[in-house]
């Protein structure tokens, strides 16, 4: 009996590969190096054993996936979700690859996760599974080798037991493992927020390059309330945009003069369900929200959310793919069909990637910086990114979604050239 598991079949990784042939076909990058990134540099599998709280044992199944490592040590996120499976992980290290080569950072693309509802488990069953998981990826990773972060369904204290258990078996204190770490064991500063800033900081160049100005009338709706959303919807606000929209898995909120977010933030901070929430607004559902009229419309919770059943009901003329993948490639051609600008996940929410070089940078000199100058670098170079792929968009008469692939994937296969290719 023969066992064969295709890595490229989730739709996320068909969502990415599309991307990349359809940045190959063109003709701006080069054939072999497209090759080479159909299919990630190396999988790793793992079992997870933990004992739960009633003493019985129970096996997760873990992945890190390692996609290219051209331009520097792997870097991207790990996610504890029930969806998480070797070829999702896969498409999301990927686009790792992608992000990092888009924004000039010298970081590869690799993800990680393991298959859980860890709102499941106890603090304990927590803290178990994340130690047994970093033990078993831990001959793989490393400071120069491959560099963890928070993703879904992780966070600063999932880091912190991370960095724990690969410095506890080393003998000595390595915060350069991992980033997104509580700031008194060596993170960063700005690092929690820098995903949510960075798509203000993208919409904020869009609306200039559309010539538009935000103001009382420049409605946003949200899809998610989580790490991104929040920081993204407080500095829209801050710009003068109105958030009318927000949501969580119970449905979305919605009030047509601006929601009152604060407010908002610290009902759910006590891990309580949009659906109870008791303001001044309407309960509608997810759908609901993506369909709203609205200027900008912000994924902001998981991948595959606009899709080509509903995509032609979309309003907003400005769609910043706050989560990785949230639109497949079937709702991407209809969108622009109907003359939306996108913000590609890759450039939209890169910020948090920055920041973690920012921190691992700072981890490995043992020298930290003030927010201000880490909020001023995480703009410079998202402005930077931005303005190069409108100007290949421009060049190539492209839409935003192949203009970034293309302008990663140049940065990359120059790299890749002058390395060459050995053994
Ligand atoms: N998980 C985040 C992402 O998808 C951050 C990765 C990192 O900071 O390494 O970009």
């Amino acid at each position: 009996m023969s066992f064969h598991y295709d890595i490229t079949s989730s739709s996320l990784y068909q969502n990415a590969l599309s991307q990349l042939e359809k940045a190959a076909r063109t003709d701006a990058v080069d054939p072999n190096c497209i090759e080479r990134l159909k299919k990630p540099k190396r999988a790793i599998q793992v079992s997870v054993p933990i004992r739960l709280d009633d003493g019985t044992v129970k096996t997760f199944e873990g992945y890190r996936v390692q996609h290219n490592m051209t331009l520097g040590p792997g870097k991207g996120g790990i996610r504890f979700h029930p969806q998480v499976d070797l070829s999702e992980t896969a498409a999301l290290a990927m686009l790792m690859t992608f992000k990092c080569s888009l924004v000039g950072l010298p970081l590869g693309g690799a993800k990680g996760g393991v298959r859980v509802d860890a709102t499941q488990l106890s603090r304990q069953e927590l803290q178990g599974l994340t130690r047994r998981y970093t033990t078993e990826i831990g001959p793989f990773i490393g400071p120069d080798v491959d560099v963890p972060a928070p993703d879904i369904g992780s966070d600063g204290q999932t880091m912190a037991w991370f960095m724990d258990t690969y410095s506890q078996v080393k003998g000595y204190s390595i915060p350069g493992v991992v980033t997104g770490k509580p700031i008194v064991i060596g993170g960063s500063l700005g690092r929690r927020d820098s995903t949510g800033k960075g798509v203000a900081f993208c919409i904020q160049f869009a609306m200039k390059y559309l010539n538009k100005k935000f103001d009382e009338n420049t409605k946003v709706a949200i899809h998610g309330f989580g790490k991104v959303a929040i920081p993204a919807a407080n500095d829209l606000i801050e710009m003068g945009a109105k958030i009318v929209a927000v949501s969580d898995v119970s449905g979305a909120i919605y009030n047509e003069k601006g929601l009152d977010i604060e407010r908002i933030t610290k009902f759910t901070k006590s891990r309580r369900l949009l659906s109870e929430y008791d303001g001044d607004c309407d309960l509608i559902s997810n759908e609901d929200l993506l369909a709203l009229d609205v200027d900008i419309l912000i994924p902001a919770a998981i991948d595959g959310v606009i899709t080509e059943k509903n995509a032609d009901k979309v309003k907003a003329k400005i769609i910043a793919e706050g989560a990785n993948g949230p639109c497949t490639k079937e709702a991407v051609a209809i969108l622009q069909d109907k003359g939306a600008f996108i913000i590609p996940d890759i450039l939209c929410n890169a910020g948090g990637v920055i920041v973690s070089y920012f921190e691992w940078v700072q981890g490995l000199q043992h020298f930290f910086w003030d927010l201000e100058q880490i909020n001023t670098k995480l703009h410079e170079i998202l402005k930077a990114a931005f303005d190069e792929v409108v100007f290949n968009k421009d060049k190539l008469d492209s839409d935003m979604k192949t203009a970034a692939m293309v302008t990663s994937i140049k940065r990359l296969s120059k790299a890749m050239r002058l390395r060459g290719m050995w053994p």
